[in-house]
C-alpha cells in the first residue's frame, strides 16, 4: 500500500503504467454531458417541425430542448439536501457546449456555412431561458456543479460542411431544424457524427484539426465561466491521442470516458487523470429498462473495488420543456444517493478536480477542511479504513 501523502509525486512521476488507481475512501463523483446546448426550443417549435415534415416523438431525444433555470434550480436544491461523511454535499461536474449555432447569421446565408454563436455571448436566435446562467453560477458557487469541457459543436464540422457542400437530401433535413432554430437530432443522422470523429471514413479528424478546434473551445469555456477548463468529456466520448494531447496543452488533467464498464482510473503518460464512468443512471433514455437497483449495485461493486463510483447521468434527464425528465430522474437520483449514503458511512463526495489532487497528492480541500485517502495500484491493496 502506498501512502499518498508521502512520496506519492515522486512515484506518480515515474509511473506510468495504466494499472488502476484504488482507493482507501468509497468516492462517488457525477459526470453529466450536453448541458448549454440547444435542441428542440418548444411545442410551438415541435409543431412547426411536424408541419415541415419532421414528426418528432419516436424517441427520447426528440424531446431534448434545454434546461431551464428551474430544471437547473431544482436539481441544485436535491443534490443540497445530500450529505457525505464529512457535510458535504454532492457535486454534479456539468461538461458543457460552450457554443451553438448562430441561426440568424446562418439564415442571412441561405444555411450554407456554420457560424456559432458563444455560450457567453447567451443563447442563438429566438432562444430564452430567463435566469439559466444566473442559475449555473448559483449551483457552482454553492460547490454542486462544478463545469467541465465537452466540446464547441458536438457535432464533426467537416462532416456537416461536406454534405452542406453537395446539396445532398439529407442536408436538407438539417436545414429544415436549422429554420426552426433546433442544431440537430443526432439519432435522426447519424452521418454528422462528433465533433473529433467523422463518420465519413470512420476516422478521428488530424491531430491539427483537434488541437484547433480544442483551442477555440477552451477559450469559448474560459469566457463563459472566467477560469479553464480542468476536465474534459469528448461529445460522444470519441477521443484518441491526439485529442488528450490538445486537451493537455490547453490545461485540461482530467479525461472522461464513456461506458469503461470496470475500466480501471488511472494516471496515463501524459500525467492526465483518465476516469471511466462505471454506473448508467439515464432514466430519461432508458425507460422502462431503468433500475435503481441495478445502479445501486454497480455503484456498490466498484467501490467495493475501491474504484470510484463514476455516474454518467446526461442533461436530458433535468429537462422539462418538452417532456418532464426532471422529475422522475430527481426522485429517483434522490433516492439513489440516500442509499449510496446508508450503504456507506465513510461517502466522500468529489468531483473531478478533487479525485485529481486526491490521485496525485493524497489529499484534497473539502468543505470542511482537508480529506485525506490512501490510494494504490491495482492488485496491491485491500481496502482499509481511511483517515481524515
Ligand atoms: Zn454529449
Amino acid at each position: 500500500m502506498l501512502n499518498i501523502g508521502r512520496g506519492f509525486n515522486a512515484i506518480s512521476r515515474k509511473w506510468k503504467s495504466p494499472a488502476g488507481l484504488v482507493f482507501s475512501r468509497p468516492l462517488v463523483l457525477l459526470q453529466s454531458d450536453d448541458w448549454g446546448r440547444v435542441g428542440v426550443r418548444d411545442r410551438d417549435a415541435m409543431e412547426r417541425l411536424a408541419a415541415a415534415g419532421v414528426k418528432l416523438g419516436e424517441h427520447p431525444y426528440d424531446f431534448y430542448s434545454l434546461e431551464t433555470a428551474e430544471d437547473v434550480g431544482a436539481l441544485q436544491e436535491m443534490l443540497c439536501r445530500h450529505r457525505d461523511s464529512t457535510g458535504r454535499p454532492p457535486c454534479l461536474v456539468m461538461n458543457f457546449v460552450v457554443a451553438n449555432l448562430d441561426f440568424a447569421r446562418m439564415a442571412d446565408e441561405g444555411f450554407r456555412k456554420l457560424y456559432l454563436q458563444p455560450l457567453a455571448d447567451g443563447l442563438p436566435g429566438k432562444w430564452e431561458r430567463p435566469g439559466l446562467f444566473e442559475a449555473y453560477r448559483n449551483g457552482t458557487s454553492s460547490g454542486v456543479f462544478y463545469p467541465g469541457l465537452h466540446g464547441s459543436t458536438h457535432f464533426c464540422r467537416s462532416a456537416v460542411e461536406a454534405k452542406l457542400a453537395t446539396d445532398d437530401k439529407v442536408a436538407g433535413l438539417l436545414r429544415t431544424l436549422w429554420r426552426e432554430e433546433t442544431p440537430y437530432i443526432h439519432w435522426r443522422m447519424p452521418w454528422i457524427g462528433f465533433e473529433y470523429w467523422n463518420p465519413e471514413g470512420g476516422r478521428f479528424l488530424e491531430g491539427t484539426e483537434q488541437a484547433s478546434l480544442i483551442r477555440e473551445s477552451a477559450e469559448l469555456f474560459r469566457k463563459t465561466f472566467s477560469k479553464a477548463a480542468f476536465s474534459a468529456c469528448a461529445p460522444g466520448y470519441r477521443a484518441n491521442r491526439d485529442t488528450r494531447s490538445a486537451w493537455e496543452q490547453c490545461g485540461i488533467r482530467v479525461v472522461q470516458n464513456g461506458g469503461g464498464g470496470t475500466s480501471p482510473i488511472s494516471i496515463d503518460d501524459m500525467g492526465m487523470l483518465e476516469t471511466f464512468r462505471n454506473v448508467d443512471f439515464e432514466p430519461a433514455t432508458a425507460g422502462s429498462r431503468f433500475s435503481l437497483h441495478d445502479c445501486a449495485q454497480r455503484a456498490q461493486e466498484n467501490l467495493d473495488r475501491g474504484t470510484p463510483a463514476v455516474i454518467s447521468v446526461h442533461a436530458i434527464n433535468f429537462h422539462s420543456t418538452l417532456r418532464d425528465f426532471r422529475n422522475p430522474t430527481l426522485m429517483l437520483l434522490d433516492r439513489f444517493l440516500s442509499l449510496l449514503e446508508a450503504r456507506c458511512p465513510d461517502l466522500l463526495y468529489v468531483n473531478d478536480a478533487d479525485l485529481y489532487e486526491l490521485a496525485t497528492t493524497g489529499r484534497y480541500e473539502g468543505l470542511h477542511g482537508t480529506v485525506q485517502a490512501t490510494v494504490s495500484q491495482s492488485g496491491l491493496f485491500r481496502r482499509v479504513a481511511g483517515r481524515r
